[in-house]
């Protein structure tokens, strides 16, 4: 006999109730600028950019002639060893150029979780090949969202999603996400010589878009640097102008050890990411003297040339518009666009005011009754033409960059319809 699932579609989505999603599907079928249409030709308001990273929005021409001419070109190869492939060496030379610290070095995977995990493993291949073996310890930081790779998710700090798979890489910690008291407590109490790195979204996104305290950046990398512990900031969403700047972590005096980027730095077009590793980090590993650390890591799509090239259409992009501000631009008018939000009886908080992203959060009573509150939210805000991000206890927003006075309105009223249905 055939089950009720499996007599059902096979495509099983990311983080999905599946009983619920499945019937209840919303398929996407063209995107063009802030707005995507769905298969009965329905107009959305992508208020997520996708999933925080469509910053230019949809359907851009440059990036399907890029794309196409390099499909056209060369379609693949991969970057093993001693092959390169124009689009990547272009790309690594750009990011680079862009990061505070001139001569970082670029390692491409195929998306956020990918670079996360060669972050933590440079670390520790850092540590062992200096002189500090049992620098392994990797701190994260409590609501943390750093993917669902090993390491990502045992570094991650939201307990659900690090639940129920059994024995996850050791070695790694959380602290509060507001206190750097708390972090330096941890390196002392674990020993700074057993601390490799400490992982930082500059802005908590998946977490709940959590803002840092004022202070807390420059603190936490002082630390840091004071207890030689790698200071990396994760970056795959705050990057490529989401707060207002390339690569987000600039917005504060700090020089990371390494950054993590992804989403944005192809606008989510074509999978790719890249981890930035600042020159102290990455020389070890480009001395050229016999013996030297080889980093025996790296998956079959690093450096893909087609999304290389996506990339460097997108960097241009970025640059041609001068879409990259705007994140900074955008800010207030988005926290002014929600800030009506506060007074509805369903609404505990809105967070908003550092980039274009913010989160409207549910009053505890209302998700304690009703624990499928912020997917029913999102659910409603879909029916008002607007999509978004549920969150454990609310819902986030992230618009599109190029998104403007019109669509801002758009989300300020059917943000309270969404909210008023919701009982
Ligand atoms: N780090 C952060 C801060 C993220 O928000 C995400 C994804 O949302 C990741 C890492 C993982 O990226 P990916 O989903 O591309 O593996």
């Amino acid at each position: 006999m055939v089950s009720s699932a499996s007599a059902r579609n096979p495509l099983w989505h990311p983080f999905a109730d599946m009983g619920a999603v499945d019937g209840d599907r919303l398929v996407i079928t063209r995107g063009e600028g802030s707005y995507v249409w769905d298969d009965e030709g329905k107009r959305y308001f992508d208020a997520t950019a996708s999933l925080w990273y469509a910053n230019f929005g949809h359907g851009r021409e440059e990036i399907a002639t890029a794309v196409a001419d390099q499909l056209r070109t060369l379609d693949s190869y991969n970057l093993f060893g001693y092959n390169a492939n124009e689009p990547a060496l272009k790309l690594a030379e750009r990011v680079s150029a862009l990061t505070p610290e001139p001569g970082s070095k670029v390692f491409f995977g195929s998306g956020g979780g990918d670079v996360i995990d060669t972050a933590v493993k440079i670390a520790r291949s850092y540590f062992a090949h200096t002189g500090s073996p049992e620098k392994v310890h990797v701190i994260g930081r409590v609501q943390g969202y750093h993917g669902t790779h090993g390491f990502g998710t045992a570094v991650g700090g939201i307990a659900a999603n690090a639940a129920g798979f059994g024995p996850l890489p050791g070695d790694i910690s959380h602290v509060p996400y507001d206190s750097a008291e708390a972090l330096e407590a941890e390196i002392l109490r674990v020993g700074p010589e057993r601390v490799a790195a400490f992982f930082c979204e500059p802005v908590i996104g998946a977490g709940g878009v959590l803002l840092p305290p004022d202070g807390y950046i420059e603190a936490v990398a002082e630390i840091c640097r004071k207890h030689d512990v790698l200071f990396v900031a994760d970056c795959v969403i705050a990057a490529f102008g989401r707060l207002g700047t390339w690569f987000g972590i600039d917005r504060w005096a700090v020089k990371p050890d390494m950054i993590t980027t992804a989403k944005g730095i192809t606008g989510g077009t074509i999978p790719l990411g890249a981890l930035i590793v600042a020159p102290r980090v990455a020389e070890p590993f480009f001395t050229g003297a016999p013996g030297a650390p080889v980093l025996r890591h790296g998956a079959t799509y690093a450096g893909h040339p087609v999304a290389c090239a996506a990339g460097n259409a997108t960097l241009d992009i970025y640059e041609r518009d001068g879409l990259i501000p705007r994140g900074r631009e955008l800010e207030k008018p988005l926290a002014d666009a929600l800030s009506g939000l506060v007074s509805h009886p369903l609404v505990a908080e809105v967070r908003a005011g550092l980039g274009f992203l913010a989160a409207v959060e549910l009053k505890a009573d209302v998700v304690a009754a009703n624990p499928g509150a912020a997917n029913r939210l999102q659910r409603l805000a879909r029916d008002e033409g607007v999509l978004v991000r549920n969150l454990a206890k609310g819902i986030a927003v992230s618009p599109p960059l190029i998104a403007g006075e019109a669509e801002l309105d758009q989300l300020a009223t059917a943000l309270p319809r969404a909210l008023d249905k919701l009982v």
